[in-house]
């Protein structure tokens, strides 16, 4: 993943604002040059873009138990008013693309692409398509408990089967950080030993699928849409791949922005983002203001 790219200083980047940039909050203007560059040909061409965003972290705030996950007040009638106004509005996610829909209210959202497990299943008008899960998953269901008492997984250790992949959370154990770091190196042993991917995210390892990643799914559903320019948000090292896409289409020429709705927990994608929102609140806001803009200028 390449780096955010450097502003020119503060009077270089005044004057690339006043230029393609007019009337950008402070709290919603990318730090990039790129980033900048790709705002504006969003707000140029809204029905040519793609709007990208994860769930957890992004629109609905972390918390300990994944299954009381819910969108940030408002995130449904912002996703509603934006829906209208770019070409394809579309949450890319780690978990079931039902339990998104679901926990989050989306099914309302006229025209919502919901790709689940990182792009491996997809909702839209309220079906869900998907491949069969690979058999490593299988045998990972049927292995993962003995590995888990073997490796010493302490209390509160917690396996969520999500049918195509497995993910072991730690974030409700005594010590989350040592468990990870006990756990890790088992969970990459059988997750390559039955030919899947060990992904870390926050206080937790999902065995799954190699080759689905958030990156993968967001280049194909530009593709597919035809999609002119892109912007993608999420939170946490599962979007690192996302943003590498962005740079990756960027690098062709097509304009894009990340975003980062930032937390304390991760910070390696505050670094590589254009942007930097407060969390699910920052999300929602720049959600707001972007359908709000847009409309205005219909
Ligand atoms: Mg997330």
């Amino acid at each position: 993943m390449k780096p955010a790219e450097a502003g020119n200083g503060p009077g270089g980047e005044d004057r690339q604002v006043s230029r393609g940039l007019p009337d950008i909050p402070a709290d919603f203007l990318p730090r990039t040059a790129a980033g900048q560059a790709g705002l504006a040909a969003l707000l140029a061409d809204p029905q040519r873009a793609l709007i990208g965003l994860d769930f957890d972290g992004t629109l609905s705030p972390i918390v300990a138990d994944p299954r009381a996950a819910r969108a940030h007040p408002g995130a449904v009638t912002a996703l509603r008013a934006l829906a209208r106004r770019v070409g394809t509005l579309a949450i890319i996610t780690g978990r079931q693309a039902a339990k998104a829909v679901q926990y989050g209210g989306l099914a309302d959202v006229p025209g919502l692409v919901v790709l689940g497990h990182y792009g491996w299943e997809r909702w839209a008008d309220g079906e869900i398509t998907s491949p069969p899960a690979p058999p490593g998953v299988a045998a990972v269901r049927r292995l993962l408990p003995g590995m888990l008492s073997a490796a010493g997984a302490p209390p509160g250790t917690w396996t969520e089967d999500k049918g195509h992949a497995i993910a072991v959370h730690m974030r409700r154990t005594a010590d989350p950080a040592a468990a990870l770091r006990l756990l890790r190196p088992s969970l990459e042993k059988l997750a390559a030993q039955e030919g899947l991917l060990a992904q870390p995210g926050k206080m937790v390892i999902e065995l799954r699928p190699r080759g689905i990643d958030k990156g993968a799914a967001l280049k194909s559903l530009f593709s597919e849409r035809a999609s002119r320019v892109v912007l993608f948000c999420g939170d946490d090292i599962g979007d690192i791949p996302a943003f590498t896409a962005v740079g990756e289409l960027r690098d062709q020429g097509i304009p894009g922005v990340t975003v980062c709705s930032g937390s304390a927990e991760v910070n390696e994608l505050a670094a590589a983002s254009d942007l930097v929102v407060d969390g699910p609140a920052g999300v929602v806001a720049l959600l707001d203001w972007l359908a709000g803009r847009l409309g205005r200028a219909r």
